[in-house]
């Protein structure tokens, strides 16, 4: 683009487009139409020339000049004004007359010549000296089997040149109006048709991320423009959606902060109040230690959530699933000691998938976490790895407290917990399944939950094999 020159807005370019167009497409009609005028002139000059050879040749033209002047023009009335013509030998010599009188010689072509000595007419346009072209007729007349005369009769071409002339002239101005008002038009229809994407510019721009709940109105065609807004509609509804849900992590997670501290600030002042022997500080700095631990789980979730739901900067090996099923086992085992619970391994089929495998990791160690927390004593967590239809299926089964079908949605909410004084109790920050879930999402996978309250659940993570 050159500097300083602003680019064409759409109107302009349409309405630039559009002209242009016109004028090509009339000025290939206009010099079609030219064409076909002048072969139509032509045409009908050829057949008056060829009328007024014919009536010559039969009339036998042996009386006088002067008679014979009178016997042509009323034989043929207005054609014979514009017309000359002459009378040759058959070698080409002038008869004693030709009209009008004294009127130069026409030319007789060697060719128009030859074709009179075989019996046929020509047509040619001569130049004349002086004047302008002229358009001549050659015609042998034939009496008793030879050539016996040559009629030669022309007419000007000024009248059909200067009409050709004319409608040149009128093309000439017809053109560029004609082009003009289709740009004036154009630009009128542009402007019209653009006027409500102009409407939605500026209502987009009054949407703000504090009022996203204002909508652009559609206009009830149908057409491009409303299903447009109608996308963008679906987009506000989405990011209102986001904000919302942005927000309410925001709170969430202030609150979940809040909970710790003020726990530890209570603790602190508590301690603060009178002097205390060295076991009390000492219970107060243990249960003090607790909370920053539970603070920095927390921080820790976040940023892995946050990390997870970012996406694709995962690293993107192949990852083996047995092993890090095997992984997840010793660690679901270590947590089960002493609660009652048996883990194991149901099924276990080798499967790839590509991806990151500490967090794919995580995703599952999460699940069997939960599973092994939330199963009582005596209960069963069981780990299976299968494999079919282009993926792995990794599900984690336990006979545990199970989940009522209305929550089933909600658990993989960040900080969503079904039952708040247990969950806490067991000191899970809520933020397990959300990680899991954008592990797994950011994988290309899923994860399914089904349920029975009191019989027990199943998480099954399903990715793509590689
Ligand atoms: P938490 O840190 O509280 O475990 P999660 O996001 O991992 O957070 O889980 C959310 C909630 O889902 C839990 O508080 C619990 O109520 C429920 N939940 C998760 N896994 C199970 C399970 N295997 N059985 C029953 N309830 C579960």
């Amino acid at each position: 683009m050159t500097p300083g020159l602003a680019p064409l807005s759409i109107r302009t370019r349409l309405t630039l487009w559009y002209s242009g167009i016109l004028l090509c497409i009339l000025i290939v009609i206009s010099l079609l139409g030219y064409s076909v005028l002048r072969w139509n002139l032509v045409q009908d000059l050829d057949a008056s020339l060829l009328t007024v050879a014919q009536v010559l040749r039969d009339t036998s033209l042996t009386t006088e000049r002067a008679e014979a002047e009178t016997v042509l023009r009323e034989l043929l009335g207005p054609e014979f004004y514009d017309k000359f013509f002459q009378l040759l030998d058959p070698e080409g010599r002038l008869a004693p007359w030709s009209w009008p009188r004294g009127s130069q010689a026409l030319r007789l072509s060697p060719s128009a010549r030859a074709n009179a000595a075989r019996g046929l007419k020509t047509f040619e346009t001569v130049r004349s000296d002086g004047s302008d072209d002229v358009r001549l007729l050659t015609m042998p007349i034939i009496r008793g089997g030879r050539v016996a005369q040559i009629v030669q009769v022309g007419m000007s071409l000024y009248r059909a040149r200067s009409a050709l002339r004319r409608y040149l002239d009128t093309l000439v101005i017809l053109i560029p109006l004609g082009v003009a008002l289709a740009a004036v038009g154009g630009a009128i229809i542009a402007r019209t048709a653009f006027r409500p994407v102009d409407e939605m510019a500026l209502a987009a721009r009054r949407i703000t991320a504090e009022d996203l709940g204002q909508r652009i109105s559609l206009r009830g065609t149908g057409d491009e423009l409303d299903r447009l807004a109608a996308t963008l509609n679906g987009m506000l509804a989405r990011l209102a959606a986001a904000f919302t849900e942005m927000r309410r992590f925001a709170a969430d997670a202030a609150h979940e902060l809040r909970t710790p501290l003020t726990a530890l600030k209570g603790g602190i002042e508590v301690s603060l109040r009178a002097a205390r022997s060295a076991e009390e500080y000492r219970q107060v700095l243990a249960s003090s230690l607790e909370e920053v631990e539970r603070l920095i789980r927390l921080a820790e979730d976040l940023l892995l959530l946050s990390r997870s739901t970012a996406g694709p900067e995962t690293r993107r090996g192949p990852v083996d699933l047995e092993p890090l099923l095997l992984d997840v086992f010793d660690v679901g085992l270590r947590l089960a000691q002493g609660t009652g619970v048996s883990v194991r391994i149901n099924d276990m089929t080798p499967a790839t998938v590509r991806g990151d495998a500490a967090a794919l990791r995580r995703a599952v160690l999460n699940l069997v976490e939960n599973a092994v927390k939330y199963t009582p004593a005596g209960g069963k967590v069981e780990l299976s790895l299968t494999s079919g239809d282009g993926h792995a299926s990794l599900a984690v089964q336990d006979t545990g407290i199970g989940i009522t079908p209305a929550d089933q949605n909600r658990v993989f909410e960040p900080f969503m917990r079904l039952d708040a004084a247990r969950a806490r109790e067991s000191g899970g920050t809520g933020l397990g399944l959300a990680i899991a879930r954008a592990i797994v999402l950011a994988h290309g996978g899923t994860l399914a939950l089904e349920s029975q309250p009191g019989a027990g659940s199943r998480f099954i993570v399903r990715l793509p094999l590689a």
